[in-house]
């Protein structure tokens, strides 16, 4: 039932866990997650009317209304302190979207949450950087390709201690940069290969953007650090 990105994202949710997925479209993942016996409970959040009306059928025909609330709403407002929501999925949106439902988080929709699995389209490390600075220390990190498209996944868990990530590790991953499967690898080597024609191409231009030729040289550094 589940693409190879969603069933990535599965694999990221513990068992016996409460889950809210945010974003949830066709409910595919809670219903898996409950179908599963993975989640006791789960919550498929959206705030598109017309995804939310197909999700609640899909719920209904599989007889997991029980388990499965579907709820329309922004972001985490679906998610009430009294659910005892312990894990919180975001995956399928850009990394700023990402980034803006948890900032728009309130603490007592946070109150119960452990863990966090985000799994952004683009713009990862700002993701990375939103855990960081609100005390979510990432604790496993995947990625996969499906499509030509490669998708990175992000777990991170409730800490209480500060938590620090260097600039590499913000854009690349401080999980992914451990592993460095042959996804991650190729990933980068493209990456790389782009950078370098960018910056050799910039030299050409009329008005040199120096900012941008920095920022690029940086990272073809933090990349060819790593790999
Ligand atoms: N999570 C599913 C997945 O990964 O396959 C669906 C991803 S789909 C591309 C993104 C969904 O997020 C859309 O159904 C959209 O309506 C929903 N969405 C966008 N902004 C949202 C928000 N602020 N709160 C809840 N849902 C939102």
């Amino acid at each position: 039932l589940l693409s190879k990105r969603l069933q990535a994202v599965y694999q990221m949710v513990d068992a016996n866990t409460r889950v809210a997925d945010i974003g949830s479209d066709h409910a595919y993942l809670p219903v898996e997650l409950i179908e599963e016996k993975v989640a006791n409970y789960a919550i498929a959040g959206e705030v598109a009317k017309g995804p939310m009306s197909r999700s609640k059928e899909d719920v209904d025909k599989f007889g997991l209304s029980d388990k499965i609330d579907v709820r329309l709403g922004d972001g985490l407002a679906v998610i009430k302190a009294d659910d005892l929501i312990d894990t919180v999925v975001i995956a399928g949106m850009g990394g700023i979207l990402i980034q803006n439902i948890l900032t728009n988080a309130t603490a007592e929709q946070l109150s119960h949450v452990k863990t966090l699995v985000l799994q952004p389209n683009i713009g990862e490390p700002l993701v990375r950087r939103w855990l960081v600075e609100n005390g979510f220390k990432i604790v496993d990190e995947d990625i996969v390709e499906e499509d030509r498209h490669v998708y990175e996944i992000i777990k991170a868990e409730k800490v209480t201690e500060p938590i620090t990530l260097t600039d590499a590790e913000l854009l690349m991953g401080p999980v992914l940069m451990q592993k460095k499967t042959p996804t991650f690898v190729a990933k980068w080597e493209h990456k790389l290969n782009g950078y370098h024609k960018a910056v050799a191409n910039m030299g050409y231009a009329k008005k040199i953007d120096q900012a941008k030729i920095d920022v690029m040289n940086q990272n073809i550094q933090y990349i060819e650090g790593i790999l």
